[in-house]
């Protein structure tokens, strides 16, 4: 089974359709909820484990009275194997990060919380030690798992059932339905309002991630803008500088623009460029490749990590590959074509992006100079146009 259809199916074994329906990034949002649900029930039972041990202690001194004691000390201790084996078990996962399963072990974790509050509730609500076992549910229900609208209800339901199940099937009184009712209120409220919360953190995660994409995205075109694209190398180049991988660039200038804007109008030059930029796109694909517009009609392609062979390849590619989209241009009488400047060379330092810049910028100067549709690298020049001069 694939890894992103796994994932798919965890996600909806979490039964939470709140974010499929409104947000886009709902995937990554409900993989996060997975995430945080399991280290809240690993910090829960953890809490758990070492809180039963300690009322195991304390009973030594203070043995436990009245009726159930047995079933009190079997209680604590079953339920405190259980605790330390689902520890050990979730370390264990925690440590892989695979979280497959997680659904199951957070509503499984759960289930079996409820029955040991339940049961220690009725057993040792006239007991003195009754202060422990509310001190122990208080602290790990602070852990209590982030439940969605539906989950947290099943689970509200399940409570109320029990208690009336409880009620009528053996001796405790009002005042302790009371108090269990109570808690059932309150595990039931606090898992919604942190739910709540983290829905309201992760949309505004999520609108600020958006609002800070749109700064650095080119609006008509889809491709990073300059800001965009610096952002982009700033975390690229150390990585280049030590690694001493080759680092290109291409400038791409759409030849005689504004003489097709002056023939067929300014909306249609925004179409064309974004064909122009479509093209880039498609062409610079690698993962190694960064393509941004840079302003006007003209865009920069960053290709690191690979000989100048394959950068110069790529220049003519785009330069073709922009040629044969035939795009009419009736000022020139031709069709629209670009001039590409390259520049290439091994980083030392980050001011070596500046040398990048002005050698791409004079080889596109040259390009422009020779006649343009051309590809010029120092004193190289590629393209149909300089093979015919050859
Ligand atoms: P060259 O071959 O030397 O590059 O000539 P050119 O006409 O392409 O260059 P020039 O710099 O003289 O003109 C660029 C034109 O690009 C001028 C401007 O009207 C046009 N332009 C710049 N940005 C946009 C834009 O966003 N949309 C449109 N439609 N036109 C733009
Ligand atoms: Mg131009
Ligand atoms: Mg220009």
């Amino acid at each position: 089974m694939s890894t992103s259809k796994k994932i798919r199916i965890t996600y909806r074994r979490v039964g939470i359709s709140l974010y499929t329906k409104r947000s886009s990034n709902g995937i990554l949002i409900k993989n996060k909820l997975v995430q945080i649900n399991v280290k809240r029930v690993f910090l829960a039972s953890l809490i758990l484990s070492m809180m039963l041990l300690l009322s195991l202690i304390v009973s030594i001194y203070a043995p436990y009275e009245g009726a159930g004691e047995s079933l009190y000390y079997g209680l604590v201790i079953g339920y405190g194997i259980i605790n330390i084996s689902f520890v050990l078990f979730l370390v264990q996962r925690l440590s892989t990060s695979n979280y497959y399963f997680s659904s199951y072990i957070i509503h499984g974790y759960w289930v079996l919380f409820l029955c040991f509050s339940l049961g220690i509730s009725i057993l040792n609500i006239n007991n003195y030690k009754s202060i422990v076992s509310f001190c122990i549910m208080l602290l790990t229900l602070s852990m209590v798992p982030l439940f969605a609208n539906a989950e947290a209800m099943v689970y509200f339901v399940i409570q109320i059932v029990s208690i009336y199940v409880v009620k009528m099937t053996t001796w405790i009184e009002i005042r302790q339905v009371l108090s269990l009712f109570l808690f059932a209120c309150i595990l039931f409220g606090y898992s919604r309002y942190m739910f709540g919360q983290f829905v309201l953190m992760e949309r505004m995660k999520g609108k600020m991630q958006s609002i800070k994409k749109s700064a650095e995205e080119d609006p008509l075109t889809r491709l990073l803008n300059r800001r965009g694209f610096e952002k982009k190398l700033e975390l690229i180049l150390p990585n280049c500088i030590q690694n001493r991988s080759r680092i290109s660039l291409l400038i791409i200038d759409i030849d005689n623009f504004k003489k097709y804007n002056d023939a067929y109008g300014h909306p249609a030059g925004d179409r064309c460029i974004h064909w122009v930029a479509n093209m880039i796109r498609k062409t610079a694909k690698r993962q190694n490749d960064i393509a941004a517009r840079f302003g006007g009609e003209e865009f920069v392609v960053f290709r690191y990590g690979t000989k100048e062979i394959d950068v110069l390849s790529l220049a003519d590619k785009i330069r073709n590959n922009i040629e044969e989209l035939q795009i009419k241009n009736i000022s020139t009488g031709s069709c629209v074509t670009v001039s590409v400047g390259v520049a290439s060379l091994i980083p030392r330092d980050l001011n070596c992006i500046n040398d990048l810049y002005s050698e791409a910028d004079k080889s596109l100067y040259q390009a422009k100079k020779r006649g343009r549709n051309l590809v010029v690298y120092g004193e190289k020049v590629f393209g149909k146009r300089a093979m015919k001069a050859e």
